[in-house]
Parts: structure tokens; C-alpha cells; sequence
């Protein structure tokens, strides 16, 4: 029985089966009789004709055959049995007794000979032998197929291997390779057997390749995943490889031995191994190597790139005494294009100047793109500083020309700071941190353009300019936070209101406080997109609170001059409230009377349009400036707030409690409210109350709080009440 793959399975075992041929009907009976008797399972046939079909019919173990017959004889039926390859043991049972027949019997293939009449005894031990014979040959019969399906097995096993499996002679020659060769190589197996492996192995793995390939060790310390890269059959068609000269592989070589060997430890016969295809794995190395130095957007390196590569060219420089500029290039107003483009277009754009970028270079100078729109360069060897120049005006006038993108015709411009090596930085930090000053200078001195980086920029006037770079990475870059301070009634404690205070994370120098960044932005106008920045968070604070069903408090929001003077102003206040359904009663504007005076004419029209809508106004910081009552007038003011310098020094009789006083009767005459901020002590906060004071807001309640701190300040206490904040 043959299974699927090719294997017998074995029968089991039945009484032998003898088949007795005679032309004598009673010398048949008589036969069939004994061997039934011995446990036999007898036929019989009269005459050889009667024989030979029966022969062809069942598989008999043994028969006993006469010799003289009529018609077909016993010396026929032998010659056809051994034509027709029919396995059967043959003892001749014959009366015959001449020397020639038996030897004639003997040599067409009989097994033995018994004489007529035979002795029963004898032709029964004839027989036994004869069968155990049959079955030994049967056996060897059976092993050797066995044998024969499990090389097969094993064929079939190296065969379908995903691997190459192969077999080296010890001249290193191949006795065997599997079928795979031809799919991962395109070489015909046969081509292959008695070439030396060398002729397959990459130029440049050669000596590794040697190595491993003239393994002579076995078991854990043969050679193992050793990766090499063989060559691939050019001519054929279809290879499937990234790279279709060469095929990555993992190869892992044993060592062969005789164990016949004259020395008794073994002689060395060859070498065999398997060699896994590693293409697949090669490639997503490389995918990700590539994605940990390149951005994705533009191919180009990026960071981690750059500095290696600026590092090494660095090195030299300093080796050969060489020139090197290292670029800061940033792409003027990319903010204001990606906002009003999209960001799709937005990342076009970038690819537009990367590729642009590109083309004005040499092939050993390196473009890297640091994120967002700045990209740097880095140019070795140059001969004069002034080449460094002359490419930057190259990419500058490249970067000019419209681009279209998506039917759209956009101008763009850049501002390129250069720092030259050795004289504005021997280090990578610094040649990149004096690219980038420089670049600030061109960016705030009417952009495009460039600049080289001078010692001179390092002075204070520079710390101002690195604040308005960072402040323009930190809305990139998400670094601003929204802090609240409660605002209270100081009759009942209960928290009525917030403020909410911008907060700075900066990635250097820390927490920086609005003091520090706010009058820079309002320099820069940076305060517009910060401003806006800060509605937004804040709004969206809001709406977190009505959700989680918290009591409705107001919240005020800093503004500053530059922000009313925008055209946009109130619409972009009305625009993200409507976004966040939240009515004008959530938000109050704290504007510094400076805030107020500096935009008078248009300021009260815009006011007017936001207190129609529920919005209050608050003039911060009162007293500071130069107030007169007229012009508060026209203005939809609801509410005073005191300037923190008068509350500190409230005490009874001096001039800053006269102030206070002052501020309070202005405050009653105009029919405003008045508040009070850095309320620091009870006794602030005592005479405050009598003066008619309507909220207070200062540390004796609670500092600006992180909005995750304010809310869990207000879930906590849902009564509002912050008077156990009195006891200390
Ligand atoms: P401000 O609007 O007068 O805010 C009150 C300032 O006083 C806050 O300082 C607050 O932390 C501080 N303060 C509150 N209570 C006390 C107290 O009891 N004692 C003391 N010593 N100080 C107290 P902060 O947060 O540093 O803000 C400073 C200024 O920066 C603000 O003064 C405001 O003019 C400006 N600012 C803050 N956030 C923004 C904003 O989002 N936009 C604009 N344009 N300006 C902002
Ligand atoms: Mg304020
Ligand atoms: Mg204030």
C-alpha cells in the first residue's frame, strides 16, 4: 500500500500461500492435504498452463512444481516465471532424477529439488526453508523500499526547503544543492554541482564567505547566521529583489566527517549548510535605518543625520585646515501659508523648497530639514567664505520663481543664516545655534535673504531676537499652557470667576512667565497668534466645565493693544465662541487702560460689538496708567480692576490706600465694578470688602493653577467656597 507521499505501509501477516503443480490429480490431493495439515494455505494447479494463470492472479510464496508434465512442463513454467519477473520460491517436486534437469531446474531460478516419491518429513523442511527464505527476501524487499521512501521523504523535505540546502566536497565544490537555488538564484541545480561555492559569493564578502564556507566545525560551534550576499543569475527574468544582483542571505555551515576515517577521530569529507533568503528582513532594516535618519516628508536627512554627518565634517576641517559653513534656512511666513493653504499644500511647499534646495548644491554638501520649515545645510570644503554667499544667493533666486501647486501659483521667500567654521564655531551645537542667530537677524530685518553670523550678535539685543525665534517655535511647538487663578467673592469666599494666565514651557530655560515673553510679542506681533492661542484653550477649559455640569463661571482673558488693532478682532472672538457654543457671559476681556487709550477710535466700536454680545470688559491693571474719566465713559466698561501695587500696600493713612479710596469712588460714580487683584492678606482683603470691593483675586486665595489643578479644585469643593483657604 503506497500512501500520498509515496511511502508503503506493511501488510499484515497471513499463512503462507503455496501453490503445488502436478499433472497428477492425486499426487495433488495428496499434497494439498499435508500442507493444509501444516498450517498452509495450498492451491493447486494441473498442468503449467493452469499454473501460469494462477501465478498471475495471486502473489504465492512458494510452489511446488513437477518437472514432466504434458503440455507445458515444469522447466517451461519456470522460464515464464522468471520472464514475467513473478516472485515466487520454486522447489521442484519431481521424479526426475537426472543431473542435468535438477541443474537446469536449479539455474531457471529453483530453489530446490525433492525427489519423487518424496519423504514428507524432508519436503515439509524443503518447504519451511524455502519460505523463510521468500521471507527474508520479502523483508529486504520491504526495507528497501522503505529505505527508498524516505530518501525520498528527505528529498522532498531538502527540496521544499524555503532555504537553500547544499553540500560542499572538501575542495569546496558542490556534491549537492537543493531545488531552491534555481527560484532564489536563477541557477540550474545541475549547473551548479562541481562549481566552487566561491563562484557565487558577492566580490566583497569573499573573505567572510571563506570563512564560513570551509566550515570544519560541527554542532554549536559551527558557523552560524553568518550574513553574506550571493550573486543572482542576471540573464534570468523576474527576480524579485530589491537590488537584482545580489541576494542577502543568513548562512549557517557544519562541518562533515567520515567516521571511517584513518585517524579514528574522522576525515574530513566537506561541508554542508543552508542558506536563508534574508531579503525581506534586509529591507525592513533598512526601512527603518532610513526612517531614523531621514524625514519622511522630503527624503532628505534629518537631524541625527545632519549632526553625524557635521560632526565628521567637522573633524576633517579641523584636520585639514578647511573651511566649512553650516546654514540656517527658514521659510519666511510658512505659518501664515500652511494656515491658509492647508497643510497639504503646506507639505508640498516644503517638498518644493527641499528639491529646490537640492538643486544649487554640490554632491558632498548635505540638506537636512530640522523640522517644520527649517531645513540646514552643511557645505565642506569650501575655499572662501564668500562661496558660502554665493549659494545662498543661489537658493535664495531658486526659491523665488512661483511654484504652482494644485493649480495655485504661490511666491515664497527664505532667510538663511550662515555660520562658518572655525571662525563662528568649532562645535556642532554652536555652528548650528550662530547659523540660527543669524538667520533671526535676516528674519527680523525684512527676511529673505542672508546673513553671516558676527560675534556682535551675541549680545542683548540677540536674547531679544532668540525669545521671538523660540516664541515662534513654542505655537509650533504646543509649549504654551493655559494657567487659572480663581477670582472670589469676598463676602462669601465662593469662587465667581477665573483669570486665565499663559504659561510658558520652555525647552531649555524652563517655566517663563508672561512678564518675561509678552511685551517681545507684542513687539513682534507674535501676541496675535499667541492671543488667539490662549482664547481657544480656554474655551475649550470651558467646555470641558459645562460638561462635567460644573456651576458657570466666568472666565477673563488677558488682551493686549495689538490684538484690538488686528481687523479680525472681534470676529475671531465671536468665531471660536460660536465654535464652542459658549455665549458671550463666559468670557470677560482684561484690556490695560494703555490697551484702551493707544486704539481709541476703532477700539470702541469693536467693545461695543462684543459687549452686545454678553461679553464683558475689564480695564487690568488700573490706576497705572493715565486714566480720565471721560474717555472711560465711552467705553462699554464694566468693571475696575486694581492694580496689584496699591492693594500690596493698603494700609490705613498712606497714599496707596488713598488711591484705593479714589479708585472705589470713581468706580461707584461710574456705576462700575470694582476688583481687586494680589490680595495677599486677610487685612487686604478686610478693608477691600468695606470699600464695596465686589470680587478679589490674589495668593490668599490661591496662585494661577494648571487647568488640571482648577479642576480638580472644583470638583473638589462644590460649594465654591475657598473661605478654609482663610485660616492660614
Ligand atoms: P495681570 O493680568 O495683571 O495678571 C495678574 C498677575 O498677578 C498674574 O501674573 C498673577 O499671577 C499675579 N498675581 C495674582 N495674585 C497675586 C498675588 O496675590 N500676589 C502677587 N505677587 N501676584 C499675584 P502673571 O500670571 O505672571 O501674569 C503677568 C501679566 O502677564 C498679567 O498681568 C497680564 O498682563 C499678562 N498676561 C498673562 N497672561 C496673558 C495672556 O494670555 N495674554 C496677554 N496679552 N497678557 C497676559
Ligand atoms: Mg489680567
Ligand atoms: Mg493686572
Amino acid at each position: 500500500m503506497i500512501d500520498s507521499i509515496g511511502m508503503t505501509v506493511s501488510e499484515p501477516d497471513d499463512p503462507a500461500k503455496i501453490l503445488v503443480v502436478d499433472d497428477d490429480p492425486s499426487m495433488l490431493a495428496s499434497l494439498k492435504i499435508m500442507l493444509k495439515a501444516s498450517g498452509y494455505s495450498p492451491d493447486t494447479a494441473q498442468g503449467g498452463e493452469a499454473a501460469l494463470e494462477l501465478l498471475e492472479q495471486i502473489d504465492y510464496d512458494l510452489m511446488l512444481l513437477d518437472l514432466q508434465m504434458p503440455g507445458m512442463g515444469g522447466h517451461d513454467v519456470l522460464r515464464q516465471i522468471s520472464r514475467r519477473d513473478i516472485q515466487t520460491k520454486v522447489v521442484v517436486v519431481s521424479g526426475e532424477t537426472s543431473f542435468s534437469a535438477v541443474k537446469d531446474a536449479l539455474t531457471e531460478g529453483a530453489y530446490d529439488f525433492v525427489r519423487k516419491p518424496y519423504d514428507a518429513g524432508e519436503l515439509l523442511t524443503t518447504i519451511e526453508n524455502g519460505l523463510s527464505r521468500r521471507r527474508l527476501e520479502k523483508q529486504h524487499a520491504a526495507m528497501a523500499l522503505a529505505l527508498e521512501d524516505s530518501e525520498k521523504l528527505h528529498r522532498y523535505i531538502v527540496n521544499n526547503s524555503p532555504d537553500i540546502v547544499y553540500v560542499l566536497d572538501k575542495q569546496g565544490q558542490f556534491t549537492f544543492v537543493n531545488d531552491r537555488v534555481e527560484d532564489l538564484l536563477g541557477f540550474k541545480r545541475e549547473h551548479l554541482i562541481g562549481r566552487h561555492y566561491s563562484e557565487l559569493i558577492h566580490e566583497n564578502d569573499m573573505v567572510e564567505a571563506t570563512y564560513v564556507f570551509n566550515e570544519r566545525r560541527t554542532g554549536v560551534r559551527a558557523s552560524k547566521d553568518v550574513e553574506l550576499r550571493l550573486k543572482i543569475n542576471d540573464q534570468v527574468k523576474g527576480v524579485r529583489y530589491f537590488d537584482t544582483h545580489v541576494l542577502p542571505i543568513s548562512l549557517h555551515s557544519v562541518g562533515m566527517y567520515n567516521p571511517m576515517g584513518l585517524d579514528g577521530k574522522g576525515e574530513f569529507v566537506g561541508t554542508y549548510g543552508c542558506a536563508r533568503d534574508i531579503t525581506d528582513r534586509k529591507r525592513n532594516e533598512e526601512l527603518i535605518n532610513y526612517q531614523a535618519y531621514h524625514d519622511l516628508l522630503t527624503s532628505l536627512p534629518n537631524r541625527a543625520l545632519f549632526e553625524d554627518r557635521l560632526n565628521l565634517a567637522t573633524a576633517h576641517a579641523r584636520r585639514y585646515n578647511e573651511l566649512l559653513a553650516v546654514m540656517y534656512l527658514d521659510v519666511d511666513r510658512f505659518k501664515l501659508i500652511n494656515d491658509s493653504l492647508g497643510h497639504a499644500m503646506g507639505d508640498r511647499l516644503l517638498q518644493v523648497v527641499a528639491e529646490r534646495t537640492s538643486g544649487c548644491l554640490r554632491a558632498e554638501d548635505t540638506l537636512a530639514r530640522f523640522g517644520g520649515d527649517e531645513f540646514t545645510l552643511l557645505l565642506p570644503q569650501l575655499s572662501k567664505k564668500e562661496d558660502a554667499g554665493a549659494v545662498a544667493r543661489k537658493i535664495l533666486e531658486s526659491l523665488r520663481a512661483p511654484i504652482h501647486i494644485e493649480g495655485q501659483e504661490v511666491f515664497i521667500s527664505a532667510s538663511i543664516g550662515i555660520a562658518m567654521f572655525p571662525s563662528s564655531g568649532e562645535t556642532m551645537g554652536t555652528l548650528v545655534k550662530s547659523a540660527d542667530i543669524a538667520m533671526y537677524h535676516i528674519k527680523s530685518n525684512g527676511k529673505d535673504g542672508y546673513r553671516f553670523f558676527c560675534e556682535e550678535m551675541n549680545d542683548s539685543y540677540t536674547c531679544h531676537l532668540t525669545i521671538e525665534r523660540d516664541l515662534h517655535r513654542a505655537l509650533e511647538r504646543d509649549q504654551f499652557e493655559v494657567f487659572f487663578q480663581p477670582k472670589v467673592n469676598p463676602q462669601t469666599c465662593q469662587i465667581v470667576g477665573m483669570e486665565a494666565l499663559i504659561r510658558w514651557w520652555h525647552p531649555e530655560r524652563g517655566l517663563v512667565m508672561p512678564n518675561e515673553f509678552i511685551p517681545i510679542a507684542e513687539k513682534t506681533k507674535l501676541v496675535v497668534p499667541i492671543g488667539d492661542w490662549v482664547l481657544q484653550a480656554t474655551c475649550r477649559e470651558l467646555c470641558r466645565w459645562r460638561d462635567m455640569g460644573l456651576p458657570k463661571l466666568k472666565v477673563s482673558i488677558n488682551i493686549s493693544a495689538i490684538q484690538i488693532e488686528q481687523d479680525d478682532f472681534v470676529d475671531k472672538i465671536i468665531g471660536t465662541l460660536d465654535d464652542s457654543g459658549l455665549s458671550g457671559e463666559y468670557i470677560e476681556l482684561e484690556i490695560t487702560e494703555y490697551g484702551l487709550m493707544k486704539n481709541c477710535a476703532n477700539a470702541v466700536q469693536k467693545l461695543r460689538r462684543l459687549s452686545k454680545r454678553g461679553i464683558t470688559i475689564a480695564i487690568d491693571d488700573f490706576g497705572t496708567g493715565y486714566s480720565s474719566l471721560s474717555y472711560l465713559q465711552n467705553f462699554p466698561v464694566n468693571t475696575l480692576k486694581i492694580d496689584r501695587s496699591f492693594v500690596k500696600d493698603i494700609k490705613p493713612g498712606s497714599r496707596e490706600t488713598c488711591i484705593v479710596d479714589a479708585i472705589a469712588s470713581m468706580a461707584k460714580g461710574l456705576k462700575l465694578h470694582m476688583v481687586a487683584e494680589g490680595v495677599e492678606t486677610v487685612e487686604q482683603l478686610e478693608y477691600l470688602k468695606a470699600l464695596g470691593c465686589i470680587e478679589v483675586q490674589g495668593f490668599l486665595f490661591g496662585q494661577p493653577q494648571s487647568a488640571k489643578a482648577t479642576l480638580e479644585l472644583m470638583t473638589q469643593r462644590p460649594d465654591g467656597k475657598l473661605s478654609s483657604c482663610l485660616v492660614s
